[in-house]
């Protein structure tokens, strides 16, 4: 098959073994690549029993078909593991050029159990994986353990991805950094690495990725090339960066505001793309062959904010440390993004979980004596600034914020007010302004994530007509859009597995044109979706197999509360209505929560069938 390198490298980190073996052809056939192939690792290895933070937990570092070809925006790489924040499915992927260095390196993936007795990182060149010595490294920020990384591998091309002080103080919302500021953010796949001693994993390589018909995909490479100039979505991410809509989202309510408990932000501009643009903007970043380029580089000036270059920010970041927090300092949110980058932290999951305490320090539940005699004052993102590496060495009041926003909450007794799913906080996208995002958080198999579905944006306009996919009212509560949901989980889960960008609108006919042009098949509308159905069941069997029922499909009680004005005034989400409908025709039990047997057989899944079924 073409797109794969046809090696997975397992790492035994207790006892130091490492072997190659071959990727599984049946799997690859089955699963894609990305995250869809490295849920069917998880399930061979999965350890129900043990702690995520245990050495059974295998972590899993895949590529997808595409990585490393020249498949525009494609260059990306994926994290998966059972979480230690949600103790469920954990999957995280990033972009810049770390994962077509691991396929030239010569792997599709690595798959690491065990846990080194001292700090270690493992160096790949060219075939060959070795355990180097990482104690002088431990304790030392992202960015230099990159650069001193690559130091020692002796070639400027290595690549290096590596956790900072958070994953090794296990801060349960740890990421993996890579390529500088390029982050697998979500679900805490950085305290997994520090839980397993492991410091950083670098790669380097001189092979090409096999293509079944190179014609073809010069064809497709062009045809999207062609596409994209002329493609408006493509030049606002370009020009603007992920955050050219703030002003369109918060005007319809998208962007959370105040702790999800606001309708109107009137400041958006100020933290919005184009003002980015005009102010700390210094040049545009791109991941390997990404014609896009929707990466920032910005570089606040104004005391205390003053960084000489920050990666970011982008949407989530602005959001999360902007107007969730109140805040339209845009040289304060880029500060935050920074501290959160060289730490390793999840910006998503920092963002809400400071917004939780702005909250609790409001009502009194926090006082100053909590806080290390900070004020957490909306709109003031200086104590959260200073919180950042405090979390991130779970030092002082960080530490109560390192196990995330449903933990502190618990804490201090009021478990409502923390806005999660399943344990993993709630990203930027408001489902009361798109009910559609009700239903893919509440189903998401690592709980609210919006990349497991934007359809916020399938309303915006970025429909998939082949796949059924249409734009339509963003309130609609119908079967049809629950159908729609659907259909855009399927889609997201086969586009996690290629691994394709989801800031590249190019269409599913054009990653089914790549995909067989690389991979050598061809890839029908319903045969994708049949591939993206397989895989979310195998996800949702994983997080059964984990505990996971009916009852924790569910949206927080902030998210269910109507908001008095603003662009989702008075709507909510019918959860009594929508999740009935989602489960008749996802094929699920009721009583359970699981997918039906027939269901599973149906999908090839029959390993899932029996497990869960027997
Ligand atoms: S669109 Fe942005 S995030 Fe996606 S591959 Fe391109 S530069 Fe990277």
């Amino acid at each position: 098959m073409g797109g794969y390198m046809g090696k997975i490298l397992r790492v035994n980190l207790t006892t130091g073994e490492m072997r190659d073996e071959a990727t599984n052809p049946d799997w690859a056939e089955q699963f894609i690549g990305g995250a869809g192939l490295a849920a069917r690792y998880l399930w061979e290895h999965l350890a129900p029993d043990a702690d995520p933070l245990a050495p059974e937990n295998p972590l899993i570092f895949m590529t997808g078909p595409l990585t490393g070809t020249a498949a525009p925006s494609c260059g990306r790489f994926v994290v998966c593991a059972r979480s230690p924040l949600t103790g469920l499915w954990g999957e995280s992927n990033s972009g810049g050029f770390w994962g077509p260095e691991l396929k030239f390196a010569g792997y599709d993936g690595i798959v690491i159990s065990g846990r080194a007795p001292e700090p270690v990182y493992l160096a790949i060149a060219d075939g060959k994986a070795a355990l180097k010595p990482a104690s002088h490294l431990w304790g030392l920020d992202a960015y230099e353990t990159q650069r001193l990384v690559k130091e020692e591998m002796g070639d400027r091309r290595a690549r290096v991805a590596c956790i900072g002080a958070a994953g090794e103080s296990l801060v349960k919302y740890a990421a993996i950094m890579n390529d500088h500021g390029r982050a697998a953010g979500r679900t805490g796949m950085g305290a997994v690495m520090g839980a397993k001693n492991l410091k950083a994993v670098a790669v380097l390589g001189h092979a090409s990725v096999p293509v079944a018909d190179a014609d073809a995909l010069r064809a497709a490479v062009d045809d999207i090339l062609q596409f994209i100039q002329e493609d408006p979505a493509s030049q606002v991410f370009r020009l603007m960066g992920t955050a050219n809509g703030v002003i369109l989202q918060a005007d319809i309510g998208d962007m959370p505001i105040h702790h999800f408990a606001g309708g109107v932000f009137p400041a958006a501009i100020d933290i919005s793309g184009p003002t980015m643009s005009e102010t700390i903007l210094r040049r545009r970043a791109s991941c390997f062959r990404c014609p896009i380029g929707c990466g920032r580089r910005t570089a606040p000036t104004r005391d205390p904010f003053a960084t000489p270059g920050v990666d970011g920010p982008e949407y989530e970041t602005i959001a999360s440390f902007g107007s969730l927090l109140d805040c339209a300092d845009l040289e304060a949110v880029a500060r935050a993004n920074h501290l959160c980058n060289v730490h390793g932290l999840d910006t998503i999951s920092c963002g809400v979980t400071l917004a939780l305490a702005y909250q609790m320090f409001e009502a009194g539940i926090l006082t100053e004596r909590d806080t290390d005699g900070l004020r957490l004052e909306w709109g003031d993102l200086r104590p959260a600034i200073a919180l950042i590496p405090r979390i991130a060495r779970r030092e002082g009041f960080g530490a109560l914020l390192a196990d995330g926003a449903l933990a502190l909450a618990r804490r201090f007794g009021v478990e409502d007010w923390a806005v999660h799913v399943k344990g993993l906080e709630v990203p930027m996208h408001d489902p009361r302004a798109n009910i559609g995002m009700a239903l893919v958080y509440a189903t998401g198999p690592r709980g609210a994530s919006h990349m497991d579905a934007d359809v916020y944006m399938v309303d915006l306009g970025q429909e998939q007509e082949e796949l059924g996919i249409l734009a339509g009212n963003r309130f609609d509560q119908s079967a049809d859009k629950v159908g729609i949901v659907i259909r855009m989980q399927n889609y997201h889960a086969f586009t996690n597995s290629l691994i394709a960008c989801s800031n590249a609108f190019y269409g599913s006919h054009r990653w089914r044109a790549l995909f067989a042009a690389v991979v050598g098949r061809e890839i029908s509308p319903n045969d994708l979706l049949t591939a993206g159905e397989r895989i979310f069941n195998l996800k949702r069997a994983i997080v059964n197999r984990l505990g996971v029922r009916r009852e924790d499909d569910r949206l927080p009680a902030a998210l269910l509360k109507p908001l008095p004005d603003g662009g989702t005034e008075g709507n909510v989400p019918d959860m009594d209505a929508l999740l009935p409908e989602f489960y008749r025709q996802r094929g699920w039990d009721w009583k359970t929560g699981r997918p039906l047997f027939d269901k599973l057989v149906n999908l090839g899944l029959n390993g899932p069938a029996n497990e869960l079924w027997r």
